[in-house]
């Protein structure tokens, strides 16, 4: 099972903490859309509410009120290819009053884990990586030891990607792994403190942004305030395709405006790629800022031409194709008065299968624009994800499959130019080293053990990369 989603934490003397943690999954509604769970504590005992759907659906007043305390943990969940099911909504245990957990990432292997469990006599089949994670955390405080020690000892065993916020009746508590793939920032509010995967979930509640929580670090709030533990030695390694796709427009990520990476992504389209065009228009939502620096760096004028039902969610987290499929035409209609005629560029943030912007060029071109130049923020997707965020594999992945020509002619596009790698680093004025860049480079910074065989590079490869 992978997965891609959101977490939350809170802790506060005072503070209603499941509310504020539906605020707070609320604003990061977009990391996961699948399932949600708030699991709250008022020092003693360890409530939860959890169930498939969205923030608002889950989360009723009613459910609110049941989960009283001023200490708090949240999840929201993304699940793709690998299907859904209301058994992996998380936060994860709880019934026991023990801890309960809530993780963002994947863990590409588990076996070490697994055979860890096995032998402590611990049961592992159906479980998930975050369910192993959980079971490991509990095992080693069944043997009595502090939840930091325990966190610390389980800490070595997980093998891949983790932001983790866990809950205790007392403590609030957040790991990070040791290369900080996917975000995790900390806030203050009201004396007390917030976790988020992303810094727009602080912002939401009025929380002041304190730090990011620092790769291979466990942050442990309680009574006695704010404590950091550098359990191992960290090296940041951000997924690149978080600036690229995933991350809110408002957020911040290594201290950059996320808005303003994708707007020089657009500018630096322009740089590489000049087209003789009439308008710019984006793909909604991730692509306007795209769009909006390359028509300020070419002066061609931007559009919306595409306008976006707003209560529709991202059609990629739909499981199924055939969902997928019917989705593109129920969230995006064209707007002819932009399009009739023109020589149109068309912005989008990137392609994985192809299937979508496949859908829009048709639909633009129905429209009656007169050219569509599709130009795409990032370079093409070759490699599969093991991080959390899901891409399908690599068969599947269409510039993995297809030269830039034949993925032209597959989209039935005029023309397609992808964003160069370089120019894509260059945009985020972050020097390349930062980042986790494997669904472009095919390089992996974690361990993915033996998910390697399925990786194709393009000397052996069957796959036209
Ligand atoms: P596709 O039809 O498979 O090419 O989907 C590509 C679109 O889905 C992109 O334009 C993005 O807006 C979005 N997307 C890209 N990567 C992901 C991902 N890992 N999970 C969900 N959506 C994604």
């Amino acid at each position: 099972m992978k997965e891609k989603c959101a977490v939350f934490g809170v802790y506060g003397k005072g503070l209603d903490a499941a509310r504020i943690t539906y605020f707070g999954l609320f604003a990061l509604q977009h990391r996961g859309q699948e399932s949600t769970g708030i699991a709250a504590s008022d020092g003693q005992k360890i409530r939860i509410n959890k169930a498939m759907g969205l923030v608002p659906q889950v989360h009723k007043e009613k459910n609110i009120k049941k989960l009283p305390g001023f200490l708090a943990v949240g999840h929201n969940r993304y699940s793709t290819s690998h299907g859904s099911s209301p058994r992996h909504c998380q936060p994860v245990g709880g019934k026991d009053n023990l801890l309960t957990l809530a993780h963002n990432g994947n863990l590409p292997t588990v076996a070490n884990l697994k055979s860890f469990l096995n032998s402590a006599g611990v049961k592992t089949s159906g479980l998930n990586d975050s369910e192993l994670m959980y079971e490991a955390i509990v095992h080693f405080l069944k043997k009595r030891l502090k939840i930091e020690d325990a966190i610390q000892k389980a800490f070595p065993l997980f093998s891949g990607v983790f932001c983790l916020v866990i809950l205790t009746p007392k403590k609030l508590i957040a790991v990070r792994d040791k290369f900080g793939v996917r975000p995790l920032s900390i806030g203050k509010l009201n004396g007390g403190y917030v976790i988020s995967s992303e810094t727009c979930g602080l912002d939401s509640v009025g929380a002041k942004f304190l730090r990011d929580v620092k790769p291979g670090e466990m942050v442990v709030v309680d009574k006695k305030g704010l404590s950091s533990y550098q359990i191992a030695k960290g090296t940041t390694k951000l997924d690149i395709f978080e600036f690229v796709y995933f991350a809110r427009l408002d957020s911040q990520l290594l201290g950059k405006s996320v808005y303003e990476v994708r707007k020089n992504f657009g500018k630096q389209l322009a740089i590489e790629h000049l087209i003789d065009a009439d308008v710019v228009v984006p793909i909604p939502e991730s692509a306007i800022p795209v769009a909006l620096g390359y028509a300020v760096a070419t002066k061609i004028p931007f559009e919306y031409g595409l306008s976006k039902n707003r209560y529709i969610g991202r059609t990629f987290i739909m499981p199924e194709q055939h969902l997928r499929d019917r989705f593109v035409e129920l969230k995006l209609a064209p707007i002819p008065e932009v399009l009739k005629g023109k020589k149109v560029v068309l912005v989008d943030d990137s392609i994985v299968r192809g299937t979508t912007i496949k859908k829009i060029v048709k639909l633009v071109k129905n429209a009656g624009a007169k050219e569509v130049h599709v130009i795409v923020s990032c370079p093409p997707l070759k490699y599969p994800d093991f991080y959390g965020i899901d891409t399908p594999s690599q068969q599947e992945l269409i510039g993995a499959r297809m030269s830039i020509l034949q993925i032209r002619d597959f989209l039935g596009a005029d023309s397609i130019y992808y964003l160069s790698y370089e120019g894509m680093i260059k945009a985020t004025g972050i020097s390349e080293d930062s980042f986790c860049t494997s669904c472009f480079t095919g390089v992996y910074p974690v361990d993915i053990a033996e998910r390697a065989k399925d990786v194709r590079y393009e000397k052996n490869s069957s796959i036209n990369l």
